[in-house]
């Protein structure tokens, strides 16, 4: 059996693990390694050698940081295939999920590569006589990442590379799931040139991150995961002095109009409400359909779902894998009986699908419920498996005032042929990122990631320019020499001339 180490200083490490954890393939439902959980102590040592790597990090320069980070981005692309393997293995994905997962972090690699344009500031000169003013950010110091299971490539992605390529050490604690691609990651930076010490990887589970979260030698936090853990995460950090920035789950809905086209808006909700088994924090669970749309838009989605194929993730022509574990499925299957005996209709029904060779698998098919009451679980819960909920609205109004009294804000997306009402639905509703006849509006590198309401705590977005501003600290430095002839120091606050 794989024992799967930490990577500290440079290498993998032992370290003093407290016990370890099985990884589980969910598509077999066999453990296939044991995941090492580090102890305080390792944690301790991680966070000494970060402090110093950073010191001698920051130093280095511009030109020298995005050359690390140029190699670093082809890396990842010559190594995408191992890296989609292993992400396969231990999350289910299939293989060209995964393969668009590490193409969409490796989008923040070429984010990094531009940091010298990022990190610009700015200079006014003569601000009063003889004096100016210029602008800097500098690093924050050790930051960490604490990742969630369903993109082991990807949301460590939206963070590492601004974090180092803006002068931070970086401590990854990915899911312990999924952590694989976190160590392939690691091998990647050293080969790149990354020195020792400003990338590392600790597992374990939540005693590691409660030691994360309350270190001194710790300065800032990304967090991405349920809205639960979020909490914990931007209160503890926040109470220990740290830049906290904590991104939680989602419930994303649509709106469907009636002027839509339908055959076109089913399509695409169904690839966006299965894709990935329905476990992405964009993933769409509801669809609100306006006026007499709900039926039909049942029956075409329904067209379009039965015709997934749901396997293992490497398996030929595969579009969806099984969810995470035994426990998440038993959960989802308990919200699809639920809704049911609360009076729901499937129209489709994956509960009871068996993937031949793989009975222990964690497999469901898609499932369409319709008339879900609002006070069910099925539909105010985060889902996150492959489930498409689709409620009835009378009108724009009513559809919009559903969809505001969601307590997530993460996505949300309107169909439609009419620019002006998609123009009224992108300033009404309360939520991050807003497609129009776009169901998952994941925003590329260069612009932020990122909810409102639940779906994120702290204020500042991932990755893009917010990512930037996150991972540094504004300086403003006014300066003048003593060559220039000023006027002479006065007692008074007043500005000279
Ligand atoms: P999770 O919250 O269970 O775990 C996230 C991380 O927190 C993991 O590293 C885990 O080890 C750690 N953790 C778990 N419980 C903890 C506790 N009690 N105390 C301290 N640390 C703890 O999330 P998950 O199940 O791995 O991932 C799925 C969730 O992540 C979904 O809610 C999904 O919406 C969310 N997600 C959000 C985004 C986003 O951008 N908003 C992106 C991806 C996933």
């Amino acid at each position: 059996m794989k024992t799967i180490k930490q990577w500290v200083g440079g290498g993998y490490w032992d370290g003093n693990p407290t016990g370890e954890i099985d990884v589980e393939n969910p598509a077999t439902g066999e453990v296939d390694a044991k995941l090492l959980q580090a102890s305080s102590d390792d944690l301790d040592r991680a966070v000494e050698i970060a402090k110093e790597a950073q010191k001698k990090w920051a130093k280095v320069s511009l030109a020298k940081r995005t050359e690390v980070m140029f190699r670093m981005r082809q890396l990842v692309l010559d190594h995408q295939d191992e890296m989609a393997r292993l992400i396969v293995a231990e999350h289910g994905k299939n293989y060209s999920d995964a393969i668009g997962e590490i193409q969409r972090g490796r989008e923040t690699l070429d984010f990094a590569t531009s940091i010298n344009v990022a990190l610009k500031g700015e200079h006014s000169f003569n601000i009063s006589t003889g004096v100016d003013i210029h602008t800097l950010r500098q690093p924050v110091g050790v930051v960490a990442g604490i990742c969630p299971f369903n993109f082991p490539a990807m949301v460590p992605m939206w963070m590492h590379p601004l974090a180092i390529a803006t002068g931070n050490a970086f401590i990854l604690k990915p899911s312990s799931a999924t952590p694989s691609a976190a160590l392939l990651t690691a091998e990647l930076y050293k080969e790149a040139g990354l020195p020792d010490g400003v990338f590392q990887v600790l597992s374990g589970n939540r005693d590691l991150v409660t030691g994360i979260l309350e270190h001194d030698g710790i300065n800032a936090i990304s967090f991405v995961g349920s809205t639960p853990v979020a909490h914990i995460v931007q209160n503890t950090g926040v109470a220990h002095g740290k830049r906290v920035q904590a991104l939680g789950g989602a419930n994303n809905h649509a709106i469907v109009m009636p002027d839509a086209d339908l055959d076109f808006a089913a399509q695409h909700i169904s690839a966006a409400a299965f894709g990935a088994a329905g476990e992405r924090c964009m993933a769409l669970p509801v669809v609100v359909a306006v006026g007499d749309t709900g039926d039909r838009l049942a029956q075409l989605v329904k067209q379009h779902a039965e015709k997934i194929l749901v396997g293992p993730g490497m398996g030929e022509g595969v579009e969806m894998g099984p969810v995470i574990s035994a426990k998440a499925k038993e959960r989802i299957v308990g919200l699809i009986d639920d809704a049911e005996e609360r009076g729901a209709k499937v129209v489709l029904d994956g509960r009871s699908l068996v993937v031949e060779g793989h009975e222990k698998g964690h497999f469901l098919g898609p499932t369409i419920l319709t008339d879900v009451p609002l006070d069910a679980p099925a539909y105010y819960e985060e889902i996150f498996g492959p489930v498409l909920v689709i409620v009835h609205a009378d009108s724009y109004e009513d559809a919009i005032g559903i969809v505001n009294a969601v307590e997530f804000g993460n996505g949300s997306a309107i169909f439609t042929n009419d620019g002006g009402m998609a123009r009224r639905f992108t300033l009404d509703v309360e939520a991050g990122m807003v497609g129009v006849n776009v169901p998952i509006p994941t925003p590329v590198a260069y612009y932020s990631f990122g909810g409102w309401k639940q779906s994120l705590l702290g204020d500042t977005h991932i990755h893009g320019p917010e990512g930037v501003k996150f991972y540094t600290r504004a300086k403003a430095v006014t300066s003048r020499w003593p060559s220039e002839k000023t006027y002479a120091a006065t007692m008074s606050f007043q500005r000279e001339a």
